[in-house]
């Protein structure tokens, strides 16, 4: 059988999510010499996943990977299929029958709770929800924020953590020329938060920051980083790590925190108080968040496995603006085996395992394999392990042939759903840089799926 292009049985790929991890999978489909079709579908009418919607606006160098993926996405082998959702539109049965192979590629959309009381109270959020909310997407566009305070915390001492409080403290000038939301601009602008503190339950030897993105944090206008000498103190245990030559990011934290370590901090108009080997207990606060209970720990166990256990002291912090960054966290999707421990698909390098048996045909990448953790280079190499799995197993899930991109249209349309293609794509890409133009920005982004969807019928009649 041939199919629209005249091609004999080519192997029907879909690929579920078009972020980073999707983006490289379909790349080395394409690059495999194999006579591929690539299907890939996205939830948003836009590409990019967290490139787009993660990054923070003023790092454009890491959002880079961009021109990479445009070139992904011209290729006449692979179709986009925006504003498609997994579970509500097509589900993970439909395309395993229309497809010889499915890869998951939805990445951790979820956050990992701290579990204490007050967690949910008004002025408490999830890094996540900012970081949506500055960068555009669609589903944190109303949030929002109380920046009238004066205090703010932000728990975790990871690149989330300190992509949130770059854009807490930055002057709004700094952030004018970038791709940031207006709406999160605008509410910046008018920010009186005076204090932010940047909470670790372990010490500095374990902070997760790279060194570039906590150095940044000393490099703020208006904005001095400030950690107490008392709190930067290192245990047998941490000397070790710390003296591990593999351990390099770790030695260069060391050397920086200490920069930050002064008697007092300098009267900036704006303070990062880096906190160490304290944990939140409770949040209080009647409507909203007033305050935070802290408990001081002390590291115990081996160099490398240190844990924080609370030492009985405690203390208070007064703030009203909460920032949880302790990670993200993976859904569970719909007839795909989920390891709720991990948080991941259990896979064997991306094959995905049921009961610890390959499920022919059902793979998975990015942060949804291997959780929450990396740059977007590492999804690179996770998304090249994946598809190796997937080629090494061609005997097996290629035998019959199947309909693949021309079954998913006729299902999407059956069902009336509005996709946006790549032209469609192109229409949004060109508004948004055409919008952002008067205003010296990259690119205005549109925030609500309903303006997107217009605009691409509007191109299309
Ligand atoms: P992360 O690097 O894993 O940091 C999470 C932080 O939360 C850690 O300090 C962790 O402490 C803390 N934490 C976890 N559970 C906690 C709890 N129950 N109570 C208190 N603290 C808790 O995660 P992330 O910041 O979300 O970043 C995710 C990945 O994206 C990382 O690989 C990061 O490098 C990457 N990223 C990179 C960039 C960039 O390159 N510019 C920007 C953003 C994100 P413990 O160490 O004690 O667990």
């Amino acid at each position: 059988m041939t199919n629209a292009n005249g091609r004999q049985n080519p192997l029907h790929v879909a690929i579920v999510g078009s972020g980073p991890s999707g983006f490289y999978a379909a790349e080395a489909l394409l690059r495999s010499g194999r006579d591929v079709c690539v299907d890939l579908i996205e939830r948003l009418p836009t590409p990019f996943g967290l490139v787009r919607s993660g990054v923070a606006p003023d790092h454009p160098k890491l959002k880079q990977s961009i021109q990479v993926f445009e070139r992904v996405l011209r290729e006449d082998r692979l179709r986009f299929f925006g504003n498609v959702t997994l579970g509500r539109d097509v589900s993970v049965r439909e395309l395993q029958a229309s497809h010889h192979a499915v890869i998951l590629a939805c990445g951790a959309q979820s956050d990992r709770r701290i579990g204490i009381p007050g967690e949910d109270l008004t002025g408490s959020h999830t890094a996540t929800e900012f970081v949506g909310w500055y960068n555009g997407h669609p589903d944190f566009r109303d949030r929002t924020f109380d920046l009238s305070c004066k205090v703010a915390v932000i728990v975790g001492h990871g690149n989330v953590a300190a992509d949130v409080c770059r854009i807490l403290a930055k002057p709004v000038d700094d952030l004018r020329d970038s791709d940031i939301a207006e709406h999160a601009l605008e509410a910046l602008s008018h920010r009186e938060i005076e204090e932010i503190h940047v909470i670790g339950r372990r010490g500095p030897v374990q902070a997760k920051f790279t060194p570039k993105e906590l150095r940044e944090l000393g490099e703020i206008k208006g904005a001095s980083a400030y950690v107490d000498p008392a709190e930067c103190h290192t245990g047998a245990q941490s000397d070790i790590e710390l003296a591990s030559p593999t351990n390099t990011f770790a030695a260069k934290n060391a050397e920086i925190f200490r920069s930050f370590a002064k008697p007092a901090p300098s009267a900036a108009s704006r303070t990062i108080r880096f906190r160490f080997y304290r944990s939140p207990m409770a949040l209080h606060g009647a409507d909203c968040v007033k305050g935070m209970t802290l408990s001081c720990n002390d590291l115990t166990g081996p160099a490398f496995s240190q844990v924080a256990r609370a030492n009985g002291k405690q203390e208070e912090v007064a703030c009203g603006l909460v920032f949880r960054s302790i990670g993200y966290r993976s859904v569970p999707i719909e007839g795909v085996p989920f390891d709720d421990t991990r948080g991941i698909v259990p896979n064997e390098r991306g094959q995905v395992l049921d009961d610890g048996a390959p499920i022919p045909g059902l793979y998975v990448t990015g942060w949804q394999k291997r959780g929450p953790t990396g740059i977007i280079g590492t999804t690179r190499a996770d998304s090249l392990e994946t598809v190796e799995s997937l080629l090494s197993d061609l005997d097996r899930i290629s035998a019959a042939t199947k309909p693949g991109t021309r079954a998913l249209c006729t299902l999407l349309a059956e069902r009336g759903v509005p996709v946006v293609d790549l032209d469609g794509w192109q229409a949004i890409d060109a508004a948004e840089i055409a919008r952002g133009q008067p205003r010296g920005k990259p690119r205005e982004k549109f925030t609500r799926v309903g303006e997107m969807l217009r605009l691409v019928s509007d191109a299309d009649s």
